[in-house]
């Protein structure tokens, strides 16, 4: 018999019940003392349309990540967005410099941010989000660099503890949800155990002792595409999930992003000399071009 072979791409409903169901099964296989959380999955959607946005929407997707200030501030201010998806909930997962919190804050529908990485940041966030009386606090995650890889954000593993204890001393306005690390790119999940989840875990370990937090009140987000079932046997309670749900990042990211990216290069090496910064800048520019056509 003839069978049509269909050249359509798998919807992002089906591709979505896909990435729930390994979910699933991998939270099935961690430990009993992890089993206490069904993990929430995060769909990034940086660089894709709204169209996308909508579809995982009515698929019965509701969190979502973005991490460029200006795209999300277009994205959650789009009029069909709002009138269509009522009930999203942003999850902010990039680098926040202090003089974009204003603009991030005033996002209908933030949810989380999942990128404070430091107090002068924790306490921007806060004083900004007081001035704003909203009725509850805004909840965040403290970032760790787990890899130590100078291009990633976050603070140290060491450091943890201080910013945690922090946020929950002087910064009322901020409900600390948890702990978020990118991790190393490069590992393989077929090696054996990311040691950036294994760092991950033992911070938490760490913080909890010392401050006197149930384990189960601090979340772990941690695992992407490449390795999220592992992350979740490991005890991750958040996945941030793009190009397995969106397909890779095609989309030639906008003029506002491509200057936010060199403004956060700048931001970040804002010690070195003039030249060196415009050297950050243009790889910063050459990676997130690179990453746009891949
Ligand atoms: C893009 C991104 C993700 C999703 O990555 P995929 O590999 O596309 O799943 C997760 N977390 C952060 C911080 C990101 O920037």
């Amino acid at each position: 018999m003839l069978r049509r072979m269909s050249t359509e791409a798998p919807s992002i409903a089906l591709k979505l019940k896909v990435v729930l169901g390994k979910i699933q099964v991998a939270s099935e296989k961690r430990p009993e003392a992890l089993q206490y959380a069904t993990p929430l999955l995060v769909a990034v959607s940086k660089t894709k349309g709204l169209d996308m946005v909508m579809e995982a929407y009515d698929a019965g997707q509701r969190h979502f990540g973005e991490n460029y200030v200006q795209e999300l501030d277009e994205k959650g201010h789009d009029i069909e967005l709002l009138d269509h998806c009522e009930d999203i909930k942003w999850h902010f997962i990039g680098r926040l410099q202090r003089n974009k919190v204003a603009k991030l804050l005033g996002v209908p529908n933030l949810y989380m941010i999942e990128t404070v990485d430091n107090e002068r940041l924790a306490k921007a966030v806060n004083d900004t989000w007081g001035k704003l009386n909203k009725p509850g606090p805004i909840k965040c995650m403290a970032q760790v660099n787990s890899s130590g890889e100078e291009s990633k954000s976050g603070c140290t593993p060491d450091s943890a503890v201080e910013l945690v204890r922090y946020i929950k001393e002087n910064c009322p306005h901020l409900d600390l949800a948890g702990l978020m690390t990118i991790g190393s790119y490069d590992h393989d999940p077929k090696s054996g155990i990311n040691p950036d989840f294994e760092t991950l875990v033992k911070v938490r370990e760490d913080v909890c002792k010392a401050l006197s937090i149930p384990t189960e009140k601090l979340d772990l987000s941690m695992g992407m595409s490449g390795d999220y079932e592992q992350a979740i046997e490991m005890g991750s309670t958040i996945v941030r999930i793009g190009s397995t749900i969106f397909g890779s990042r095609n989309t030639v990211p906008s003029q506002a992003t491509l200057e936010e990216a060199a403004e956060q290069a700048k931001g970040q090496d804002k010690d070195l000399d003039k030249s060196t910064q415009e050297e950050a800048v243009k790889s910063q520019t050459s990676q997130l071009k690179k990453l746009s056509v891949d």
